[in-house]
This record gives structure tokens, sequence and C-alpha cells, in this order.
């Protein structure tokens, strides 16, 4: 497949062959040359950014970053099946986020929100300088002070350079959308909140050999981390000693398939929305009021 710069001039010889259509494009492996060479308009860029943090004894502490990764390119891959005129480049993942709440473990690296805030806008703005319009933002790490600083650059990308981006996942966490779609499991998967049932069974679906086999014995652990009484808190502080919250023992592959493939599928969609110019997908508006009085931390 042949892509030439869409400014309306008769084709120059600035041309991108993908190698194969299974081939992804990645950023870093790119010449200026052949970025030159994309089309502006019909370019699509996936940037995955999570903070490396503990998740439990059990998990990596890559968790949120590696999913984020994989299920981008999993929905760059269909993106470009279905779409033959839309390419799709992916930029590196970004080990970075908002995570001071549990940074009392080893291998928590937590950043000020208005460093994410800086990447995201640097790495935005770099690509729309140059005429780039299309990005979606990909992470798995829904702290409110994390998105705060993404929405904020988004924000600023969209007011600045007019650019169609989004981060589609954080509006389908936070508004029940998982609780109505997802597989009937008996037991209340709204409380599963760091580690819990929901990312073990993620891990155990795509990383089974980083999964260690004592979460089976872990024990059921809730908290309200949005309770007033916690605010400020670390998670040891407030008695999360092993820095999980939920049921990872009742871990299965099955709903860490589904839960996968439904990531995916709500980044296909926001891209489809994209490059269709339709309404993108966004916050509820209660959470980003709650998020707007948060402070830069
Ligand atoms: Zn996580």
């Amino acid at each position: 497949m042949v892509k030439t710069k869409d400014n309306g001039k008769p084709s120059s010889p600035k041309r991108v062959k993908k190698p194969s259509s299974r081939e992804l494009l990645e950023l870093k492996k790119m010449s200026w040359k052949q970025i030159d060479g994309l089309d502006r308009n019909k370019t699509v860029f996936f940037l995955p950014i999570s903070p490396l943090e503990e998740h439990g004894p059990h998990l990596p502490v890559g968790t949120d970053l590696l999913t984020a990764e994989d299920t981008a390119i999993q929905a760059m891959r269909i993106v470009e099946e279905r779409y033959d005129d839309v390419t799709c480049v992916i930029l590196p993942s970004i080990p970075v986020g908002f995570c001071k709440f549990n940074s009392d473990f080893p291998g928590t690296i937590s950043v000020s929100s208005r460093v994410v805030k800086d990447i995201v806008y640097g790495y935005g703005s770099a690509l729309a300088c140059h005429g780039f319009k299309n990005l979606i933002i990909c992470t798995y790490h829904m702290a409110l002070s994390h998105l705060k600083g993404i929405y904020s650059a988004m924000d600023k990308l969209r007011r600045k350079y007019d650019m169609r981006i989004c981060e589609p996942w954080s509006p389908v966490f936070y508004d029940n959308s998982i609780e109505e779609k997802e597989p009937k499991l008996g037991f209340d998967t709204s409380k599963e909140v760091h580690a819990g049932f929901r990312e073990t069974s993620l891990i155990k679906y795509q990383y089974p050999y980083l999964l260690d086999p004592m979460y089976a014995s872990l024990q059921s652990i809730y908290r309200d981390v949005n309770s007033p009484k916690f605010v400020g808190k670390t998670f040891k502080e407030i008695g999360l000693t092993d820095g999980y919250i939920g049921s990872p023992a009742k871990a299965d592959a099955d709903y860490g398939r589904w839960f996968f493939q439904f990531t995916v599928d709500t980044y296909v969609l926001a891209v489809e929305a994209l490059i269709r110019g339709e309404k993108l997908p966004d916050l509820p508006k209660n959470v980003r009021s709650k998020m707007k009085l948060l402070f830069w931390e």
C-alpha cells in the first residue's frame, strides 16, 4: 500500500511503502523522510503511556504499560485491516504516570501530573507542528491526577492545533460500561480496583508466565480509595500492605481474553470516530469536574 502526503499537489517523490499489511509502523524505526511521506489526515498515531507501579505481590510493575501497548497494537492491526487508506503508527511506550499513593512499594515510579501533561503535550505538538492531526492516547492507569495531566494536554492540543485527539479507555472505565457489558460473574467486579480480579485475569491471559502462582492464595481485600478518610494517604497507610485491592485469586484467563478484546474494541471505535470526524469519547462531566478540582501534584 502506498501513501502520499495529502497536500493537494500531485504526488511527490515522498512516498512511504508499508513493508507488508501485517507489519506495524513504529515511529522509532522510521526515518524523518518516511515520516514526512505519511498522509497527514489519514495517519493515526498511538501513544501508550502508563506508569510502572506495584501491582500486588503477584503481577509485574509494568501491568498497565504492557496492557496499554498490547491493546494498542491489536487495535492498530484491526484498523489497518478494515481501512486500506488509514495508516497507524505506534509511538514508543512511555513508562510514566502519577501514582504517588502506592509509591511506598519498590518498583513504583511516580512523576507529577505536570510531567504527564508536558510529555503528552510534547509528543502531540511535535506531531501537530508537522501537520499531523490524529492521536490516540492509550493509558491503563485510571488515577484522576494522572488523567488530569493527559486531559489538560489534550485540551491544549485541540485549542492550539485543532488536533483530533482522544484517550478512549477512561470514559469507558468511569461510565460503568465494563460492568454493563462484561460476562456475568456472580460477584461485584466494581470493587476490583487495583491488581484484583480484572488485572490478574488480564495477565493470566496475556502473560501467564509473569503471573506469580501465589496469586491463587491471596485473600480478597477491599477499600474505598475515594473515601475522604483516605485522601492523601498511601496504600500502606490505609492497610494495603500487599498493594492490591480486589480478589486476584478469582482470576480467569477467559475473562482476561474478554477484557483485553473489550479494550481493543474500545480503541478501534475511537479511531473510527476520529477518522470519520464524529464525536470522540470523553470523560463523564462529573469526573471531568472532579479532576479539575485536583491540585497539580
Ligand atoms: Zn493497573
